[in-house]
């Protein structure tokens, strides 16, 4: 509580102003000191309201966490929206996040337990496909990677319920390209799932690409059957060579895509053509010719795209995932 020298911090004023500043604030522009600065004073509003129950753990739980600590840009901006609706509705506790008993898909189309769900409190974008989240929406988040695969991997944020349980069961050719791009990003092969494979087939199937220029520089007749065969076959990973994943891309621009998915597609053929080209001048003895040139040709993009934006690479998950087996085992131990 106040003891006089903190009226600064605790008075009425600054009460106000707490709520105010969170309220009119873009907290998607600011990064963790001052979001690590903004939470402690929150807390500290709260605990002066009432000191029971800990406004830290019920902060956490509603963020699908056991405590605040070391919490990452993305959590630290989540807990800051529970404490802020918390400060304006105080007789109202957050409701602790859900962390088990998730409906997922089953088979080749299954991603990993997230590590929890909650509802957004409020307007947002997913952290993976940018689509727009509305309160009251499931939101959640994935498990941090093990090491050492999370060694080039960037934790992606919240994501819209589609990107967290069904992106790979039910994929959308959106889901598709933004998928080829975290793998470019990565300078890896593609890999994907019978059921990405049978989307993307279906769509290269379209006249146009098989007489686009870059279909017919390099062929993917080839390429068509393995993906043929991982749906025959329900395969979990078919993996595609680098240069295949960009012939791949410029064939499904020539065939006609439209809407929003030709505007995702000629975004990532605009990064990939910087990767080629290098205008921003990044130097290559300092960051190399692999992820972390890639990285920052994205950063310092003139012309920025969502993508760019959240950056990455994000891991989008392969089957069959240990780590997934060993979340399995925790959500049926915990559920
Ligand atoms: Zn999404």
């Amino acid at each position: 509580m106040s003891d006089g020298s903190d009226d600064d911090a605790f008075g009425q004023g600054s009460f106000d102003l707490g709520i105010g500043l969170l309220f009119n604030m873009d907290l998607n522009s600011l990064r963790a000191p001052r979001l690590r600065d903004l939470l402690e004073r929150g807390l500290a509003m709260r605990q002066a309201i009432r000191q029971r129950p800990d406004p830290q753990q019920r902060v956490a739980r509603a963020v699908g966490l056991n405590q605040l600590q070391n919490l990452d840009d993305h959590d630290l901006r989540e807990a800051l929206r529970v404490l802020d609706a918390w400060l304006r509705a105080p007789s109202e506790e957050p409701a602790p996040a859900r962390r088990s008993r998730f409906d997922r898909p089953t088979g080749v189309g299954q991603l990993p337990v997230p590590r929890c769900v909650r509802a957004a409190l409020v307007d947002q974008t997913c952290g993976l496909c940018a689509d727009p989240i509305k309160p009251g929406d499931e939101i959640g988040r994935m498990r941090p990677l093990k090491k050492p695969r999370n060694g080039g991997f960037v934790m992606m944020g919240w994501l819209c319920h589609h990107c967290l349980f069904d992106r790979r069961e039910t994929p959308r050719r959106r889901d598709l390209l933004i998928r080829f791009f975290h793998h470019l990003l990565n300078t890896s092969a593609v890999g994907l799932n019978a059921r990405e494979c049978g989307l993307l087939h279906t769509w290269l199937a379209g006249g146009a690409a098989q007489s686009s220029q870059a279909w017919l520089a390099d062929p993917l007749d080839a390429t068509v059957v393995r993906m043929a065969t991982s749906v025959a076959e329900d395969k979990p990973n078919t993996w595609f060579a680098f240069p295949t994943g960009v012939t791949i891309l410029k064939a499904l621009q020539a065939a006609g895509t439209e809407g929003p998915d030709a505007r995702l597609l000629a975004d990532i053929l605009q990064h990939i053509d910087e990767w080629d080209r290098n205008p921003q001048g990044v130097d290559h003895t300092r960051y190399g010719t692999g992820v972390a040139y890639r990285q920052q040709v994205l950063t310092r993009t003139s012309r920025p795209t969502f993508l760019s934006e959240l950056g990455g690479p994000f891991f989008l998950h392969k089957a069959p995932d240990p780590t997934d087996e060993e979340a399995e085992a925790a959500d049926a131990a915990s559920g």
